[in-house]
């Protein structure tokens, strides 16, 4: 055999997986043939936060002045962005691979098929291998509705050659508020069209209820419960046709409707790997597909969709293949955060879900925080914990606020390792701060998921 492990994928799984595992003194080889750190680096989370924080410039700007700053808001050069977020894009993803390259992986700029299950078309050359893992991420898809192809979807958004004055997001998920916050704070006109009443299907009620009317009051135009029926253009322009008869004219028709694995052009078939109805690659607990010596890892599988569970199922994989001992990481309490304006962070279960355990405690609060007593801007911070009685550990923990993801990282660790109400009581705050609220809930909001009482 040409390699001891061959990483299909050089996106955050495949590079985490073919760098830990290549530092264990394995043989391994790795494919790409797009771009080394994946849609995570290129076109994901990191171009994302940076335009995120873009458009916080301006609200900051907007809000100084009830710190006494005055003066005209500076004007915004879409260009430059874009061309600053590139440098450091292209930065990081060569890093990605050179990284490889300095553990002593062999890097392959090409596509991989499989021929049979240990042998790979790479390019044009055919190499052979003990084991194979499969992290070819995913792509975005969109709805068949006529004219679609005059929208985009976010691998391109971040290269639009001008920032549109009118946009059109279709979608509630992550990348639909999260670019609802960007195009709004750059100063577009923004309309978000979703089929649910309220966005963020799957987060915390409170959070979602409390992100829809900050996402008002920061003007963007919501448009629940709306399905989009047809696209059409007029000149550069678009008219995006909804399915109750109104049309919204934009620059911009952008849709954020989900994302399925890349299988296309593997040749799962010639290797004899089994795929679902949504094209994941199936595979049990510990990453093996149907083959046993084939693993998938990341977004292929279509579990979490998040970059972090990527490289920690990449990591432990390696761990678990060629390292001294198996890597332990808790996968049931998985946070995430959606950087929306202003952000959503959340770990354990929702108040709704763990109401369908059995009886849970909710903790909850709502407060203006600090830096808008004084800039003027109509915005609440929503904090919530729930809580399993009787021994009383904290399962959930939600929030929408600023700063919101940099808290929940520290609240996962607590719940990680178990943490109960009473421990949250007994820590002491940082004052002021808003993340001192999570230990300063005293009274029980209510009770939810007892039983019904008898008739
Ligand atoms: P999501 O699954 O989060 O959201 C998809 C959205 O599209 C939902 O609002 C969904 O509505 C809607 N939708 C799906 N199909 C249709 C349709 N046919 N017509 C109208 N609306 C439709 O996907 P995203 O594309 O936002 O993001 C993909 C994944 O990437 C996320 O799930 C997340 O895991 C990951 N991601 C993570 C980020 C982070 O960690 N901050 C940032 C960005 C992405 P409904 O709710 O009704 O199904």
């Amino acid at each position: 055999m040409d390699f001891d492990y061959f990483v299909i994928g050089g996106g955050s799984a495949g590079v985490r997986t073919g760098r830990i595992a290549a530092g264990y003194g394995a043989r391994v080889g790795i494919a790409e043939a797009r771009f080394w750190g994946g849609t995570c680096v290129n076109v994901g989370c990191v171009p994302k936060k940076l335009l995120v924080q873009a458009s916080e410039y301006g609200q900051f700007a907007e809000d100084s002045r009830g710190f006494g700053w005055r003066g005209s808001r500076p004007e915004h050069d879409w260009a430059a962005l874009i061309a600053a977020k590139d440098r450091e894009v292209k930065r990081l993803s060569g890093l990605y691979r050179q990284v490889l390259e300095a553990a002593g992986a062999k890097v392959f700029e090409a596509r991989a098929r499989f021929l049979d299950p240990h042998t790979l078309a790479v390019g044009e050359e055919r190499i052979t291998a003990e084991r194979i893992v499969i992290a070819t991420g995913g792509h975005p898809v969109v709805p068949p509705i006529p004219g679609r192809e005059l929208a985009v979807v976010s691998d391109d958004v971040f290269h639009l050659p001008a920032m549109p004055r009118r946009v059109a997001i279709i979608g509630s998920g992550y990348i639909a508020v999260e670019f609802a916050g960007i195009f709004a704070g750059l100063g577009a006109e923004t309309h978000l069209v979703y089929r649910q009443p309220i966005p963020l299907r799957g987060f915390d009620e409170d959070l979602r209820e409390a992100l829809a009317e900050a996402l008002a009051a920061d003007g963007i135009v919501l448009h629940p419960s709306t399905h989009p029926a047809r696209i059409a253009a007029t000149g550069d322009a678009r008219t995006l046709h909804l399915d109750g008869g109104h049309a919204i004219t934009a620059d911009l028709v952008f849709f954020a409707t989900g994302r399925v694995p890349n299988i296309a052009g593997l040749g799962l078939e010639a290797a004899n790997v089994i795929t679902g109805p949504n094209n994941e690659v199936i595979v049990d607990s510990a990453w093996a597909t149907s083959q046993p010596h084939i693993y998938a890892i990341g977004d292929v599988t279509d579990r979490f969709q998040l970059t972090p569970v990527a490289t920690a199922e990449g990591h432990a994989l390696a761990d678990a293949l060629f390292g001294p001992r198996p890597r332990e990481y808790n996968f049931t309490a998985v946070p995430t955060a959606v950087f929306s304006s202003p952000p959503v962070a959340t770990v354990g279960l929702t108040e709704a879900e763990a109401a369908e355990r059995g009886p849970a405690e909710i903790y909850l609060t709502r407060f203006t925080p600090m830096r808008h007593t004084l800039s003027g801007r109509k915005r609440r911070t929503v904090m919530k914990l729930v809580v399993e009685p009787p021994r009383g550990r904290v399962i959930g923990a939600h929030m929408l606020g600023e700063d919101a993801p940099e808290i929940m990282q520290g609240l996962a660790v607590a719940m990680t390792a178990g943490a109960t109400k009473a421990d949250f009581d007994r820590t002491i705050g940082i004052h002021p701060t808003s993340a001192e609220e999570f230990v300063t809930l005293r009274t029980l909001t209510r009770t939810v998921g007892l039983p019904q009482a008898a008739e």
